[in-house]
């Protein structure tokens, strides 16, 4: 046999790179700072906008950022998108599971979006429910998200006294029954829509 076209045998190796790097001071600073649950930003000193996370340079005037300015805790959810499409998550190198819900949140007092955090809700149910008990479970995430940046977050899924104020605060009724009299705190946990409240109004 012609040993010129024997083939090659080959042996698939994954290759682990673990690698750390740093953020640098902008970051650096920002992410010391939102540890400590503080929202930083730095402002540009000739046009005036505020970026979190901050930029050490401003895109429009090219001028070095320098003030630093701290944030509220609040914003405006400025849209959201159910993604189907399935591509790889850059950061984990895998797979996301589809469908997740994509929603950019622009903190009052700042110029742009930022935090950025990802709802995943299952479309299949949207068929079921009206719009209103839709959005409702969307606000229902984004209180677990509320206080899982800026409140003390409980272990595994349990939903807590801390949640179930924020709840409140939103026009949500916590209820393990999704009825009215059902408990408030627990694992298992929907709501109901407060007759009258501010999310039903
Ligand atoms: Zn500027
Ligand atoms: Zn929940």
């Amino acid at each position: 046999m012609d040993k010129q076209k024997e083939e090659y045998i080959v042996i698939p190796i994954t290759l682990s790179l673990p690698c750390r790097f740093s953020a640098g001071p902008y970051m650096g600073r920002f992410l010391r700072e939102f540890k400590q649950k503080r929202i930083l930003g730095v402002k540009c000193p000739s046009c005036g906008r505020t970026f979190v996370p901050p930029r050490q340079m401003c895109g429009r005037c090219h001028t070095e950022t320098c003030e630093w300015v701290e944030l509220k805790d609040t914003g405006t959810l400025l849209y959201y998108d159910i993604v189907y499409y399935e591509f790889i998550d850059p950061t984990t190198g895998e797979k996301k599971p589809v469908p997740w819900v994509h929603g950019p949140i622009q903190l009052d007092g700042s110029d742009g979006d930022v935090v950025v955090d990802e709802i995943a809700l299952n479309p299949t149910h949207f068929k079921e429910r009206t719009m209103a008990q839709t959005l409702s479970t969307l606000v229902h995430e984004m209180c677990h998200l509320w206080q899982h940046h800026f409140g003390k977050p409980p272990r595994g899924n349990y939903h807590n006294k801390q949640w179930a104020t924020k709840m409140l605060s939103c026009g949500l009724i916590p209820s393990d029954t999704g009825r009215e009299g059902g408990k408030q705190t627990g694992q298992n946990m929907t709501h109901y829509i407060e007759d009258g409240g501010v999310f039903d109004t």
